[in-house]
């Protein structure tokens, strides 16, 4: 289905209600019904069940110095979400593409955050039947930002254990990306009161699963380990994967106990919100000699090195909407 601009880009961009303080917005664009807007003029009715129920799937992908990272991959997370929720968008794979482009492109960021959303929608007799509500896509690009800030990826996170467990994946398919996250912020709480900066939950069988928008990874007599039930597989986690792989680092996908986390060499944590984060405090303690350890580095350099190389990544076009 082709893309029907009510209104241009430009007018888009410019048209603003009065009551809108764009201060109290990230400096981005949106894309959704159809048309193109400023952050601040981006919103959904109370009425849409992604809002009300949290039925609703997304992915997030990185822009970065130009460039998007691994798009592909995102786009693959999303696409296999909004079918096992059974959505569907008016729009294919390429005309998303295009949309996310264009976000980034009349932002102007170098570095962005990029956001694609699917909810369930609303249907105009308010029924309660999912399959009478219309699918929204939504899409924007604000700036980037990471779950550590720059001090904390010099030196490395203080992250606490919190006792709340992850929602089953029998309940929520957690490979469908989702805002299934009051246990994540119950988790994030708990930690702020054990004086961490943020938060490790447990799964369902007292393990460790993961983090408020992270996956985690230890390092542990040069191999990594990374918990494998109950968990988002991360885009950042996989690419951690295929990194491990071309350094020839043994890495695997199993059960993390607390002991475990605890007892390792290294820790980091892994998100397109930051990539590769290093822990050095567990629960206020110190991971080994609590500094940032030769693994976690090298991974982190080679991380963002990727993001040059047009295998990993593709430019964008700030001089042309798609
Ligand atoms: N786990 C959860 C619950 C997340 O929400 C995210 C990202 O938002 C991650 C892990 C990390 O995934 P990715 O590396 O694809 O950003």
């Amino acid at each position: 289905m082709a893309i029907t601009q009510t209104k241009t880009i430009e007018q888009s961009l410019t048209i603003e209600p009065h009551h809108v303080d764009r201060r109290r917005y990230p400096e981005g664009v949106a894309f959704m019904d159809g048309q193109y807007l400023p952050m601040s003029e981006a919103k959904i009715s109370v009425l849409d069940w992604g809002f009300l129920h949290s039925d609703a799937t997304y992915d997030t992908v990185h822009v970065w110095e130009g460039r998007f990272f691994r798009l592909n991959l995102h786009l693959d997370r999303f696409w296999g979400g909004m079918q096992r929720l059974r959505m569907k968008l008016p729009y294919d794979r390429e005309e998303v593409t295009k949309i996310l482009h264009n976000c980034v492109a009349l932002s102007g960021h170098q570095s962005a955050y990029v956001e694609m959303i699917c909810t369930r929608g609303s249907s105009p007799t308010f029924s309660r039947d999912p399959r009478q509500a219309e699918n929204r896509f939504i899409a924007f690009a604000v700036p980037y930002g990471s779950v550590a800030n720059k001090e904390q990826l010099d030196r490395g996170l203080n992250v606490a254990i919190s006792e709340t467990v992850r929602i089953p994946p029998k309940s929520i398919d957690p490979s469908i990306k989702n805002y299934h996250w009051l246990d994540l912020v119950k988790g994030l709480f708990d930690a702020y009161d054990q004086g961490g900066e943020s938060a490790l939950i447990l799964d369902t069988n007292g393990n460790i699963a993961e983090g408020p928008g992270f996956n985690v990874f230890i390092v542990k007599g040069g191999s990594l380990q990374t918990p494998a039930f109950g968990v988002l597989p991360g885009i950042t986690r996989h690419s951690v994967f295929d990194l491990a792989k071309e350094i020839g680092l043994p890495a695997e996908a199993v059960d993390v106990s607390r002991a475990e986390l605890s007892e390792a060499d290294e820790i980091f944590i892994t998100s397109t919100a930051g990539g590769i984060m290093p822990v050095t405090k567990i629960n206020g303690l110190p991971v080994a000699d609590g500094l940032v350890g030769p693994v976690t580095r090298r991974l982190m350099d080679l991380y963002w090195k990727k993001h040059s190389d047009p295998i990993w990544s593709t430019a964008i076009d700030y001089r042309s909407q798609q």
